[in-house]
């Protein structure tokens, strides 16, 4: 769902609503958008015309002609995202009723939130379901669960209850890149109640500017990350351990810390590039300073060095074949498969240590027999 700048956006939604504060802060740091950003955008506009067009829409523009980013892999994704709503269309004329597809339907959410718009991707109603569909070209992966989706779903249920019978709705991620599609469902009668219990207070609260800050997941998209005293409170929990006694940490203290060092490094890198820009930008931070990082050689015409080297009898070229993702990413998927899929084999990646609940099966080195009772 492409929105222009609000200030309780639902795509910021999870960070206002968990740290209400944070609304007014960032409003001190410029937003800088991003390539992703501008490459959703992209994305969902091709998305648009698709759609529209397998729904058998007239009088469309084709955006490709205008885009920066497009790619064979974006048509791809886009060209699913439409099958898959067209599908979903299907199926409910074949259950013997007639939906009504909404693309890229504005729907106003004033109602619960300050001053907010947006605009979701897809909405259809029929068989007593309202269903919003939600397209995502990012590679971070969003569940169906994700505030964002549950906002655009009310402000489709506010928008349609007096229109349409329909006594659920349901929420999908449409997320290919990452193959994948998620979905959960809830009655409107338990939207409305967490829309005015939960929702509408805590949007109440971020507008005034109330509310206490709170440190999470979320903060991975607040522009006061870098500088947030409550933030960096947060990460550098990890030094309240006593390291003095004993003087080995216990594999439970070791567990923690893990389930802490991403996010934990995540934050010092963001604060060590705020003052590298700062710096830049003529601040001294005091007890640093700027210095010339390890100097490159370089050809100052290359032009001119490949032809010496051409007449020298040297070839300067180095011929190297892209990789499987590279391959995909230019021929498309459906091309990729056609030509390569059979040449394509799978590698066992390096071990790394990750969570228990991660989806990926449990990697045991050769000759090891984990034991419950005993630790490594
Ligand atoms: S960085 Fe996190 S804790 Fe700090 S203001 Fe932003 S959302 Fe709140």
């Amino acid at each position: 769902m492409a929105e222009k700048h609000a200030f309780l956006s639902p795509s910021s939604s999870e960070r206002w609503y968990h740290c209400p504060p944070s609304a007014w802060l960032c409003e001190q740091f410029p937003d800088l958008g991003s390539v992703y950003a501008a490459e959703g955008t992209e994305a969902h506009r091709l998305c648009e015309y698709l759609l529209k067009k397998s729904l058998g829409r007239k009088y469309l523009r084709d955006p490709r002609k205008n885009m920066e980013y497009y790619t064979p892999e974006m048509q791809d994704c886009c060209e699913g995202y439409a099958a898959f709503v067209s599908e979903m269309v299907q199926d409910i004329r074949a259950r013997g009723d007639e939906p009504a597809v909404f693309v890229e339907q504005r729907v106003d959410l004033r109602m619960f939130i300050p001053q907010s718009m947006g605009t979701a991707d897809c909405i259809v109603i029929g068989g007593n379901e309202l269903v919003i569909v939600d397209f995502k070209y990012g590679m971070h992966p969003v569940p169906a669960t994700s505030l964002q989706l549950r906002i655009y779903a009310l402000g489709a249920c506010e928008m349609f209850r007096d229109l349409y019978e329909f006594s659920s709705v349901r929420m999908v991620i449409y997320q290919p890149r990452l193959n994948a599609v998620d979905e959960t469902r809830m009655n409107i009668g338990d939207l409305y109640l967490w829309a005015a219990q939960e929702l509408k207070p805590r949007a109440e609260l971020a507008f005034a500017g109330r509310g206490t800050f709170a440190a999470g997941e979320w903060c991975r998209n607040c522009r006061a990350r870098r500088q947030c005293r409550f933030l960096a409170g947060h990460e550098l929990e990890i030094a309240k351990y006593d390291f003095a006694d004993p003087p080995l940490l216990s594999d439970e203290e070791i567990a923690d810390v893990l389930s802490r060092v991403d996010s934990l490094v995540a934050w010092a890198n963001g604060v060590r590039e705020y003052a590298l820009t700062a710096a830049l930008s003529g601040r001294k931070i005091a007890g640093w300073k700027l210095v010339s990082g390890k100097s490159t050689r370089k050809f100052a015409d290359d032009a001119c060095a490949a032809a010496r080297l051409e007449a020298a009898g040297v070839d300067p070229y180095e011929k190297k074949m892209l990789g499987v993702a590279g391959l995909e990413k230019k021929l498309g998927k459906k091309d990729f498969d056609n030509l390569l899929a059979d040449l394509v084999v799978r590698q066992a990646g390096k071990p790394v240590i990750v969570p228990e609940d991660d989806k990926r099966p449990e990697f045991v080195p050769a000759g090891i027999e984990f034991n419950d009772k005993e630790s490594i």
